[in-house]
């Protein structure tokens, strides 16, 4: 018979022994798991941004500190100023007003 390797399922809530129940542990460690772990800096893009409160997070890099979700920063990516080619107009014209007095 293979020997099956048993791997350690309870991960941070091992915490918890065997209270609670599987599924509510389950949940917990689903949401430690992306609570605990590294993501992406809106500053400077890099896997360094650790959660220093609820709600806070921390840029150990760069030192971005920033106001996102309790337990993710927000998932959803940085918005980028996408303007199609066609829609970028010719307007330099305020730009380019000289001030000569
Ligand atoms: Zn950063």
């Amino acid at each position: 018979m293979p020997k099956k390797e048993q791997k350690d399922k309870t991960g941070s809530t091992g915490r918890f022994g065997s209270r609670y129940g599987t599924r509510v542990r389950e949940r917990v460690k689903e949401v430690e798991e992306r609570t605990k772990g590294l993501h992406q800096c809106p500053e400077c893009r890099s896997k360094k941004v650790k959660r220093a409160g609820s709600g806070i997070w921390k840029c150990n890099r760069c030192g971005a500190k920033f106001s996102a979700k309790a337990h993710t920063p927000a998932t959803t990516p940085i918005k980028k100023e996408v303007t199609p080619e066609t829609e970028v107009e010719e307007n330099h014209e305020a730009d380019e007003k000289e001030e000569s007095e």
